[in-house]
């Protein structure tokens, strides 16, 4: 069963295409790694799923639901960006419970949702801190947790890592991992770093140009790259 299919999707910022009749299917359950340089069209994609562009042209399908004109509340998708984006004057715990409330979930089956998610992030000692009292590490714990407290279907995480220093990275990256393996939620995630795609991939797409240029598994990308430029980002033995 496919739980992301993307057909022929083309998104403009003017005259420039940045996405050009973009196909793509992920499955459920599936860790997808969307990796490719700087500017070739990834975040502008993830915001496309999210619902977060209006579309050019071409259809967006979530667990079978044509959601192309769905607004993004209704996609059953949770994002996790770059920067935190969480809201500076409210605690941890506030920052979390945030969306729950305006969706009025009762407040005994926020605490649950609340208290699941920061066992699962390991940040239950944080839950009454503010923002600034946290280090970059445990910002981006609880910006996951914010997806994680939401039951999403789907997560997309947009470069989660890349403000974060290298040793933090790959500790984060075991979570992400370990994450996914516990949830075993459909997760699309962006990044431009080959070892984090290599390591947290069950697929990886190489994106260029707003084209995915190859889709298939890290050791089939790496072992047997469709191109010259596959192989070239890849680094793979020539
Ligand atoms: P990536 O995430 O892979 O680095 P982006 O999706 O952010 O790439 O950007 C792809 C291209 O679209 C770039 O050329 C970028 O300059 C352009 N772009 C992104 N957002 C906008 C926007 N809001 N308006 C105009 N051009 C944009
Ligand atoms: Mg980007």
């Amino acid at each position: 069963m496919t739980s992301v299919s993307i057909r022929d999707l083309t998104l403009k910022f003017g005259s420039l295409e940045v996405l050009k009749s973009l196909n793509l299917d992920i499955d459920e359950g599936e860790f997808l790694v969307l990796l490719g340089p700087s500017g070739c069209g990834k975040s502008t994609l993830l915001n496309c799923i999210a619902g977060l562009l209006d579309i050019s042209d071409g259809q967006i399908f979530i667990g079978g639901n044509n959601v192309t004109w769905s607004e993004p509340s209704e996609r059953g998708i949770g994002m996790v960006f770059q920067s935190y984006a969480l809201y500076p004057q409210m605690t941890v715990e506030g920052n979390l419970a945030f969306g729950l409330k305006n969706a009025r979930m009762p407040k005994d089956q926020i605490a649950e949702r609340i208290a699941r998610a920061a066992e699962v992030l390991q940040i239950e000692p944080l839950l009454k801190r503010k923002p600034a009292q946290l280090s970059g590490g445990q910002r981006q714990r609880v910006a996951i947790g914010r997806a994680l407290v939401r039951d999403v279907d789907v997560f997309l995480f947009d470069e989660p890592l890349s403000n974060l220093d290298a040793k933090l990275r790959a500790e984060l990256r075991v979570e992400i991992k370990r994450l996914h393996h516990r949830l075993k939620n459909t997760m699309i995630y962006v990044t431009h770093d080959q070892i984090e795609a290599l390591t947290l991939a069950d697929r990886i797409a190489i994106m260029r140009n707003g084209i995915i240029q190859q889709l298939d598994t890290p050791h089939e990308i790496y072992n047997r790259p469709v191109n010259l430029y596959v192989a070239g980002f890849m680094g793979s033995p020539g």
